[in-house]
């Protein structure tokens, strides 16, 4: 631990699983009060209880909370101040994914991608600005390498990502007199509950996986802990001069012109 976040409070929606988790993990080791959000009450306690017991002077507490409603936003938020009276950290990280082709797509799975990836992301941000000091803090949004690069299957998704680098540029501009920053990542393939699910529905999991094994120059899927790390980076004081960015985090996948 060296305490590079010392002192800071931080929230991260989605912290419950996956990269969300390995975030918040990441965050109580360098010394931050961590809450997270999530809709699975169970799955939300569970996390919160093996990370504090990891290290107790630090507890990490579990908020349930749909991002889909602003009121169990604004609740979440009204329950965190009764810890706390700032948020430093914002982390908007929780998404979902579906896998439909536009034959197939209805305007209802496009709402609730959207609902959940980008709507929530705004809702969130802007119900927590009230919250960061005057010194101001730092928002990472959890984009996605689909923002820029098409995938069959991926359209309500991808637009929401896109949507998420356009939300990350627009509120680091206007925030910045608030010294707030705000930035983005976008990882390619991060083996968690989400990439599970989209190999458990391709006819060939295995194949699938080897092949996207080698599609990385550096020879590996990401683990949540690669995205965490580079979390803290955006979120700590090391990216101090860093504000509207979208940090590649793919282990080369997209830099070859002919996959
Ligand atoms: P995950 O393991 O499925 O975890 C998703 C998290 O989001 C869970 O904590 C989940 O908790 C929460 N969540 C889902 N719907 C929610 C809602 N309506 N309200 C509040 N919380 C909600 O996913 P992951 O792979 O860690 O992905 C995390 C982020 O990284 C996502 O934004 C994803 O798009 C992005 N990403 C992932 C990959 C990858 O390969 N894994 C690649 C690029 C980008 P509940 O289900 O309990 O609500």
């Amino acid at each position: 631990m060296s305490n590079r976040l010392a002192g800071r409070v931080a929230l991260i929606s989605g912290g419950t699983l996956g990269i969300g988790r390995a975030i918040a993990e990441v965050f109580q080791r360098e010394g931050a009060c961590v809450f997270i959000l999530g809709r699975d009450s169970v799955q939300g306690n569970a996390t919160a209880a093996e990370l504090t017991r990891q290290l107790p002077g630090l507890p990490v507490r579990y908020i349930p909370s749909d991002l889909r409603h602003s009121q169990q936003i604004q609740n979440a938020l009204s329950c965190l101040s009764k810890f706390h009276s700032k948020v430093d950290i914002l982390v908007n990280n929780a998404g979902i994914e579906m896998d439909k082709t536009i034959e197939k797509l209805t305007a209802e799975d496009w709402d609730l991608i959207l609902d959940v990836n980008l709507r929530g992301a705004f809702l969130l941000t802007q119900a927590t600005l009230p919250f960061f000091p005057e010194s101001g803090g730092a928002i990472v949004n959890i984009g996605s390498i689909h923002a820029t690069h098409a995938f069959p299957g991926c359209i309500p998704y991808a637009c929401s990502k896109a949507g998420l680098v356009a939300l990350t540029r627009n509120c680091a501009l206007e925030l910045a007199h608030r010294h707030i920053r705000v930035n983005c990542i976008s990882p390619g393939y991060i083996d968690t509950r989400l990439w599970e699910e989209y190999l458990k529905s391709s006819p060939n999991p295995e194949e699938l996986a080897e092949q996207t094994r080698a599609l990385h120059p550096v020879g590996r899927r990401g683990l949540p802990c690669d995205v965490a790390e580079a979390t803290l980076f955006l979120a700590s004081d090391s990216s101090a001069f860093i504000t509207g960015t979208d940090l590649l985090i793919d282990g080369g996948l997209t830099i070859r012109a002919h996959p």
